[in-house]
């Protein structure tokens, strides 16, 4: 066996994808939403680019978020289409 997924709740793994991790780079995304925090996300004062959501798997679009640290490298990258 080399699935390495533990007995947590599986109602929420949606094709391997968790939702307290970044489907691009695997760390932590720290998604308030996701470690039912009922303060505001950090995710809901930024923008993401749409490049960034449209390079991501259909699989994991609307399960997990990305982290700070890869929608600031796809920002300073010049992706973001703010304009
Ligand atoms: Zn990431």
């Amino acid at each position: 066996m080399t699935n390495a997924r533990s007995n947590r709740r599986e109602e929420s793994v949606v094709a391997g994808y968790d939702p307290a991790r970044c489907p691009r780079c695997g760390a932590v995304n720290a998604c308030a939403m996701a470690a039912g925090d009922p303060r505001p996300c950090w995710c809901t004062r930024v923008v993401v680019p749409a490049a960034l959501l449209d390079a991501l798997p259909d699989d994991a679009k609307g399960v997990a978020c990305l982290c700070a640290a890869c929608i600031a490298n796809a920002a300073a990258e010049g992706d973001a289409a703010s304009c």
